[in-house]
């Protein structure tokens, strides 16, 4: 099989040839379609996040399985799925017998079995979603990282009805964080430094598009302030200002990974009972949720499409900023 494999932190990902792997007891092999490219990727690339090498990587991967290692039941080849960044716990500990595999210090992603960048990919049975039908491919690899993300960010946040939200950061995770929120009936902002990016937020549905270059956290309250803050930035400086624009028991949700602390005003978070919620990928039903309201129209991500051999041209965008706005890998 054709993969693009990151030997060396820093350096262009090569185009390899590889032999055909096989599902062992509990995986699956999944024949790729497509591979969605996420901020975290970078992260991997410049040694952030650290992995062992060589590694393909790739954790937003829609495809097709093609075989069943033994013991797995319930799923078919001939299925279309995605693979979910947490794959599988060990069952035994404490998080694992609560159902609450995500916590597990034993859990397996696609660090350890390699991500969808490549023909072929090894997956956990258990982290297989089945992709409706009537999204595509390239529509719905960017929901098993980025959409996922934000609508667990969103749920995290319990949204009354009437709620204000504002997205903070306009690219992969935040046009799909205006969206969902959109199509759960809210009232939506969008918070960007970047004035090009007002229009481009009204379009993918924002009912207000705030460009504060100075303070951002001033120009939302002056916009009568936010009920929720989806953070999607990876600024702290960024998330640290969008905080004084929480209206009265506001939830800033970050989802991002800053490059620094958030620096809350302890004054501030008091006398609004305010509160700062971490957030990713949440339960399995945020995900199911995330594709139903893909499939049913409501949400659609912009993608920038790529062969496979362009993998490190779709890299280098991302590292510009210049992803309008999910870079997708078509196998
Ligand atoms: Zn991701
Ligand atoms: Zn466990």
């Amino acid at each position: 099989m054709r993969a693009a494999v990151l030997n060396e932190i820093n350096k262009p990902w090569s185009l390899a040839t590889l032999p055909d792997p096989k599902p062992a007891e509990g995986q699956v092999l999944i024949r790729m379609r497509a591979s969605g490219m996420c901020g975290t990727d970078l992260h991997v690339h410049r040694g952030h996040i650290p992995v062992s090498l060589p590694k393909i990587l790739g954790h937003e991967p829609v495809g097709e399985i093609v075989a069943l290692g033994p013991g797995v039941t319930w799923l078919r080849t001939g299925d279309r799925v995605g693979v979910s960044w947490s794959q599988r716990g060990c069952g035994r500990c404490r998080a694992c017998q609560e159902g609450r595999s995500l916590y597990c210090p034993e859990g397996q992603t696609w660090m350890h079995l390699g991500g969808g960048n490549a023909d072929l990919m090894l997956a956990w049975a258990t982290g297989c979603t089945l992709v409706p039908q009537g999204l595509s491919d390239a529509d719905a690899a960017p929901i098993f990282c980025a959409g996922y993300t934000v609508l667990s960010g969103l749920r995290n946040a319990g949204p009354r009805p009437g709620d204000r939200v504002a997205v903070l950061g306009i690219g992969g995770l935040g046009h799909l964080a205006l969206q969902y929120a959109k199509a759960l009936g809210l009232e939506v902002f969008a918070l960007t430094g970047t004035a090009a990016k007002k229009n481009e937020a009204r379009g993918l549905g924002a009912d207000e598009a705030i460009v504060a270059s100075g303070d951002l956290g001033a120009g939302l309250l002056a916009a009568g302030g936010a009920d929720i803050i989806l953070g999607t930035t990876n600024s702290a400086a960024q998330a640290t200002q969008a905080l004084s624009g929480l209206g009265p028991e506001g939830r800033f949700v970050n989802m991002g990974a800053l490059d620094g602390p958030i620096q809350a005003d302890a004054m501030l978070l008091l006398s609004r009972q305010a509160r700062i919620v971490g957030s990713m990928q949440n339960d399995r039903r945020d995900l199911v949720e995330a594709l139903e309201l893909a499939a049913a129209g409501k949400v659609r991500p912009r993608t920038e499409l790529y062969p496979l051999e362009k993998v490190n041209e779709a890299r280098m965008r991302l590292e510009a900023g210049q992803v309008r706005y999910r870079a997708v890998l078509q196998i």
